[in-house]
């Protein structure tokens, strides 16, 4: 869409609403994430398979990008398989996206109509958009934990093998969830820490370095040598962020702090918030690996 913001179109994000020049008012969703006082420059409509869409491209004033502070300090980040990350400061990121109940039906569909039939040809084109849909909330949940990452100074996590799930799972593993957001860290943070994929970081107590045996079902480890428990997957992303400095295990002392700050807190449902299928839990007291308290989200996602 050409034109002049306010002229041949216009766009209220408060209301997800859109007017353009002779094509009328229609709702747009997920127009309400652009941020108060920003200046759009131009909004283009784009056709996909799943549907219409609206690229909005917009200015903001240089008070609103400096009040977009960095943490003070970096942070090591245990990426699970589950789509589940752990924060090294006590903050875990759950972003699963389900498939929908809409595609199961429609796969069951496709697969009771004739082959060549214009039913299954329809089916077919239905089925793809449904998958695109998905897709795109994929891609949002991890464009929303990506801006959440850049906000910390230096993120350190471990290298995976996204090339070797890519050949074995398919495209569509390697872009959905936790693949496609390990591939998409290194060239997403200002600072990124990578950590060798071959380094230790499950098996080794946080605090002092100790080797440690942990079965693949426990949830907490617990040093023999320093005496120190903690969840699983903390211990792991403390690891990581020692690693991914460079840091013996005394030197790290006070770097590998375990407590979300208010500001992470508040950054943390700002930004994650905002995706419905994106959840946060808080660490929630030192020292006591069992007890994470989830903290519901409201969001404001349309239907
Ligand atoms: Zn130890």
């Amino acid at each position: 869409m050409g034109g002049q913001h306010g002229v041949t179109y216009r766009l209220d994000p408060a209301r997800n609403r859109a007017r353009i020049q002779r094509l009328g008012e229609f709702r747009v969703l997920g127009l309400h994430q652009i941020p108060q006082g920003a200046e759009i420059a131009s909004a283009v409509l784009v056709r996909r398979e799943s549907g219409f869409y609206l690229q909005v491209t917009g200015y903001l004033p240089k008070e609103t990008l400096a009040a977009r502070q960095k943490f003070p300090h970096p942070v090591g980040v245990d990426l699970g398989v589950r789509d589940k990350l752990t924060l090294s400061g006590g903050l875990k990121v759950d972003f699963e996206v389900p498939e929908t109940p809409r595609l199961n039906r429609l796969q069951r569909r496709l697969f009771r109509t004739k082959p060549g039939s214009k039913n299954r040809e329809h089916l077919r084109h239905l089925l793809r958009r449904e998958h695109g849909r998905i897709a795109n909330r994929r891609r949002d949940a991890q464009n929303k934990v990506l801006a959440f990452l850049r906000r910390y100074p230096a993120v350190a996590f471990q290298e995976d093998f996204v090339k070797g799930w890519s050949a074995s799972f398919g495209r569509q593993v390697h872009h959905s969830g936790i693949g496609g957001l390990k591939a998409r860290l290194r060239n997403s943070l200002a600072t990124p820490l990578p950590v060798e994929r071959f380094e230790r970081t499950t098996g080794e107590c946080s605090a002092c370095g100790e080797a440690l045996e942990v079965p693949l079902s426990a949830r907490v480890v617990a040093c023999p040598r320093c005496g120190r428990t903690e969840d699983r997957d903390l211990n792991a992303a403390r690891v990581i962020l020692r690693k991914g400095l460079g840091l013996s295990p005394n030197q790290a002392l006070g770097v590998d702090r375990s407590e979300v700050t208010p500001m992470e807190r508040e950054a943390a449902v700002r930004i994650l918030g905002s995706n419905p299928w994106v959840r946060v839990s808080f660490l929630g007291e030192v020292g006591s690996p069992a007890l994470w308290c989830r903290e519901e989200i409201t969001h404001q996602i349309g239907v």
